[in-house]
């Protein structure tokens, strides 16, 4: 069912991306982790369809972010990040998934590992835990190509600075902050091993990104002692459009 949302804010994350905020009156609300279609018809009737995962905690408000980070050559998130202004209309689909998702019943220690812009789910879920309350331990390590590429990060430093049990690890690829301990590179085992939970604890694990970096990471995590069953992916590779 295609439902229509106001965008009612705009907010740019960095220089490529783009944080929408939509009011949907008929939102049947969502769980941390799921995700929405968006569809943009053109005037001849084309239309393109692409998902993307919702940022915002669940709240009464029928309100629902997305956070959309530009590709050069894209059809559709050139325009969402650019051409969107308040007040349009977007027509959205969802919210879709029932695997990829935090609940604030979960207490046992949450390990979250983003790539790029698979930061938002996992977003969702941090702001998730944070608005309900939750006392589940979690931890996120945001891999990620430089700091102005970062997602969030004024919100990420006010909420592990205040809420202890949130602790955040940045593993940058391209360029790092003066005096960084690590040098520019991928996410790694020796990384893992230091500042993800010890997988003794039983830590569920929530990775997203581009698909190379979430296979990558699975492998990683498993490496280390933690059960297949307990680690949960999702991939940000292209949508294409399910005509
Ligand atoms: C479940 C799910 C959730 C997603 N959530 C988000 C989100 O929160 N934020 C977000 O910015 N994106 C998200 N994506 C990706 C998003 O759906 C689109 O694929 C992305 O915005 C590109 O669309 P486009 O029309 O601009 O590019 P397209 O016109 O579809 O593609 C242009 C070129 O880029 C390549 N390409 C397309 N998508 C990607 C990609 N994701 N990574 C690398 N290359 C790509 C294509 O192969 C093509 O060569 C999600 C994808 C999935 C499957």
């Amino acid at each position: 069912m295609w439902r229509v949302g106001t965008v009612v804010a705009l907010h740019d994350e960095t220089d490529m991306a783009r944080t929408l905020t939509l009011e949907v009156p008929d939102w049947p609300g969502h769980v941390a982790g799921q995700h929405v279609d968006v569809r943009l018809t053109a005037s001849d009737g084309y239309s393109a369809v692409r998902s993307y995962s919702i940022a915002s905690a669940p709240n009464p408000k029928a309100r629902v972010e997305i956070t959309v980070e530009r590709l050069a050559n894209g059809e559709v998130s050139p325009y969402l990040t650019q051409d969107v202004a308040i007040g349009d209309q977007l027509e959205l689909r969802g919210p879709i998934g029932g695997w990829f998702v935090w609940r604030p019943q979960q207490t046992e220690p949450i390990q979250l590992i983003a790539g790029g812009s698979g930061i938002v789910p996992l977003m969702a879920m941090i702001r998730s835990r944070s608005s309900a309350g939750g006392t589940a331990p979690f931890r996120l390590l945001y891999s990620v190509r430089e700091p102005r590429a970062v997602f969030y990060g004024v919100e990420l430093q006010a909420l592990s600075n205040h809420d202890s049990p949130l602790k955040v690890t940045y593993a940058y690829t391209r360029a790092t902050p003066k005096d960084w301990p690590r040098p520019p590179g991928r996410v790694d085992a020796a990384l893992i091993a230091n500042a993800t939970w010890p997988s003794n604890l039983g830590p569920r694990c929530y990775v997203c990104g581009p698909t190379s970096f979430v296979e990558a990471v699975a492998g990683l995590l498993a490496g280390v002692g933690n059960s297949p069953d307990k680690i949960r992916t999702e991939r940000f590779g292209p949508t294409g459009d399910p005509k």
